[in-house]
């Protein structure tokens, strides 16, 4: 089980960073180009764990995951006869599936294109007192720069009709070098948050376990230091012997806090997630081409109607890479959004777009 500590070291080395670590704070060094991928200090240094002064360990998993490259296996697939999709109520369907929510669209036109879908997969182990694994795969369309929302279902619809794809295998370096390269922190992105989710069962029974034991373990400290006040009482006339019993009670003291920083050094749950393969999938799709208008600004879109996914694909949101659905748009730039990236600033209550700005203009944190 590796953890983040070794984890991040690991990949700030491979890096170029100059790392050290010493009683689990990470210290590093960073190039100018690193420190700038992370949205760091040139000097870093990070404490991971329990503890009021420790970094957030999922925000350095995304920021670290920036740095990953899709070094997975990469296959291309397509189908094997080429299909024609049928014709759709683009108006109905952008209304009903797209659902924007503070803005309009105008139609321009719709018609057979082919997409290209990229499947990405992630191991993930959970540990704490007990281990899950799992596999995770996320899907994106690059070509609509949408979010396949059930890739299982979709790749299942098509599995029995694709071959390898002679495209791809001629294009390959570009399209990994390119494509993959842009899109592989997207989909890590997307993955981390439902990961989480998955753990947060596993979450609940560590702490409820850690809980049980933490009390078993406070009630015999209890026992044990209320057993050395009376012994202290007793030695009353005895300076010697009543110091002695302090002593005692101070060690004592220590010796719980230990075995409750043992604890919960032992039912915190850990997350790791490991990039798998990635297969690309050229299908066939109904495109349907608009103009998105929120205020007076606008900006051309593609949506894409897939026969193997079912509705209206919705875009990912360009802040977070989560489905942005229903759709929030931004004032200045259109950016398609998720309600929660699109949200009122906590502080200062003004809404702002996080695919713009990473903070308010007030200054409080995100
Ligand atoms: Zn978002
Ligand atoms: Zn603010
Ligand atoms: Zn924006």
């Amino acid at each position: 089980m590796v953890e983040i500590v070794d984890w991040a070291r690991n990949l700030l080395t491979s890096r170029g960073a100059l790392v050290e670590e010493e009683a689990g704070v990470l210290r590093a060094m960073l190039s100018p180009e690193l420190a700038r991928d992370l949205d760091a200090g040139e000097w870093l240094s990070l404490r991971f764990g329990a503890g009021v002064r420790s970094d957030d360990e999922s925000e350095w998993l995304e920021r670290f995951g920036r740095l990953l490259p899709p070094d997975a296996r990469v296959t291309g697939a397509r189908l094997r006869h080429p299909r024609l999709v049928p014709t759709v109520d683009s108006a109905r369907l952008l209304d009903r599936d797209l659902a924007i929510q503070n803005g309009i669209y105008r139609l321009a036109e719709d018609y057979q294109a082919t997409a290209r879908y990229y499947f990405f997969s992630f191991q993930y182990t959970m540990e704490s007192d007990e281990t899950s694994l799992g596999v995770w795969t996320v899907c994106l369309n690059a070509s609509a720069r949408s979010l396949v929302s059930q890739p299982e279902s979709m790749l299942k619809a098509v599995a029995d009709d694709l071959e390898e794809d002679p495209g791809f295998v001629r294009d390959r370096l570009a399209i990994e070098r390119d494509e993959l390269k842009q899109l592989f922190p997207m989909a890590l992105r997307s993955a981390q948050p439902e990961i989480r989710r998955l753990a947060q069962g596993m979450e609940l029974n560590a702490s409820r376990r850690m809980a049980r034991d933490s009390e078993r373990i406070n009630g015999y400290y209890r026992d044990l230091l209320r057993q050395i006040d009376k012994r202290i009482a007793r030695h009353e006339g005895d300076a010697q012997a009543a110091e002695k019993e302090r002593s005692r009670a101070a060690a004592t003291q220590l010796d719980r806090t230990a075995k409750l920083a043992d604890l919960a050094r032992r039912y915190a749950v850990k997350i790791r997630i490991e990039p798998g393969d990635v297969l690309a999938v050229s299908l066939p799709v109904r495109e349907i081409s608009a103009r998105v208008i929120r205020k007076k600004a606008e900006r051309a879109a593609k949506f894409h109607w897939n026969p193997a996914a079912g509705g209206l694909e919705s875009p990912w949101c360009e802040s977070c890479f989560g489905r942005a659905h229903p759709v929030f748009l931004c004032d200045d730039r259109v950016h398609f959004l998720c309600k929660s990236c699109l949200a009122p600033c906590a502080s200062c209550g003004r809404q702002f777009c996080r695919a713009c700005q990473r903070k308010c203009k007030c200054g409080a944190a995100a």
